[in-house]
């Protein structure tokens, strides 16, 4: 069966030479070298003031919005996966969910200010699939209306837009190192903060509030380990080839389904994308489960990324009517993207599509 991802791992050499450290010096977590080395890293290669290593792409977004102090209704997007949301209503916030860009599929920045009320206090929005939102537009409408932003950068790592990292927009940029993302550490995820101060207290909540025998607040526990921070270290360096080799295939894709009847997101100029995903979108549902069903039949596996729209969750108890993306989550596929993917899978794949629609 051919997936809709692989995890990228090193040659094992690699990470045993690296985790022989721990067994010289027995620091196996609380912000150990590995993982500084890591943020240090990170940093250097992708331009940042700052990154903090945190256990998931989860809590990074729940440190963010308790640092932030956002509480009341957020503005936030349908499209993405559930832990946007669910970030959200863990730390007791409303989601309101704005509908998205037809061409980007990120928030429709022209449809926030409609829906900002006395109790708005942030707005929280994915760079889906990689795909820069309207920073520029809603940044102005942060400063306009005091609103913090924070981007859910999970699909973004190694994308720049106008010259920098997608991680320097936003008050907070989070991101997943998940296994299933293209820059993994297994299990782990990271938060850019432009003020130092919020970046110093995310640091404090991320490990129980407290420096050594001096408690400042209540905290919780999100830091990461060495021993993920060691396959951050074998995989950074890799980072330009995953890439690359990801350009690639994409482009593979894209030269047999010229002619075929499907749609794909606009990427917005002066973008560096880094080809996290591919997704494809039929012209109706029915044509898209005759496309997966026959895949499946194939041995392909491929991912309705993202679907249901979140503002359709069962578990809400507000509804939010966002036609454009409840009409694309329904249509939208995910094909199988990795860095070693074959060129006759993608051949495959693609003849099946140009077979159906
Ligand atoms: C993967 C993902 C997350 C969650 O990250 P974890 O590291 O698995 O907690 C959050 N948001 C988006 C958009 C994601 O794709």
């Amino acid at each position: 069966m051919i997936n809709v991802t692989k995890s990228y791992l090193p040659p094992q050499s690699d990470y045993n030479r690296i985790i022989d450290s721990i067994w010289q010096n027995h620091h196996l977590t609380n912000r150990g070298p590995l993982v500084q080395k890591l943020e240090n890293d990170i940093c250097k290669k992708l331009g940042l003031e700052n990154l903090l290593f945190v256990s998931n792409g989860t809590i990074a977004m729940q440190l963010a919005i308790k640092a932030l102090n956002i509480i009341g209704e957020v503005i936030t997007t349908p499209f993405s996966y559930v832990a946007t949301t669910n970030s959200l209503l863990w730390e007791g916030c409303k989601p309101v969910f704005c509908d998205i860009s037809s061409e980007t599929f990120c928030i429709d920045s022209s449809k926030i200010e409609a829906l900002i009320t006395p109790r708005t206090t942030a707005i929280l929005a994915t760079h889906v699939y990689g795909i820069p939102c309207d920073v520029e537009q809603i940044e102005k409408i942060a400063l306009k209306h005091s609103l913090k932003v924070i981007y859910d950068a999970a699909h973004a790592f190694g994308v720049e837009y106008k010259g920098q990292s997608i991680f320097n927009y936003g008050d907070v940029s989070t991101c997943s190192f998940h296994a299933t993302k293209l820059f993994h550490t297994i299990e782990g995820g990271s938060v850019t903060a432009k003020d130092t101060e919020v970046l110093k207290l995310i640091n404090l909540y991320h490990s129980f509030g407290h420096i050594g025998d001096d408690y400042f607040t209540m905290g919780i526990n999100g830091k990461n380990c060495e021993f993920h921070a060691a396959m951050g270290l074998c995989n950074l360096p890799m980072l330009d080839l995953l890439i690359e080799a990801r350009a690639k295939r994409s482009d593979l894709y894209s030269s047999i389904l010229s002619k075929a009847a499907i749609t794909r997101p606009g990427m917005p100029e002066s973008t560096k994308y880094n080809y996290a995903y591919y997704p494809v979108v039929f012209e109706s549902e029915s044509i898209l489960l005759k496309a997966k069903e026959t895949f499946l039949k194939n041995e392909f596996n491929t991912r309705r990324y993202f679907y249901p729209s979140l503002n359709n969750l069962p578990f809400l108890t507000e509804h939010y009517s966002c036609p454009i993306s409840d009409d694309i989550s329904k249509r939208v596929l995910c094909l199988p993207m990795y860095f070693d993917l074959e060129e006759f899978h993608i051949e495959k794949i693609s003849k099946i599509i140009n077979s159906i629609v």
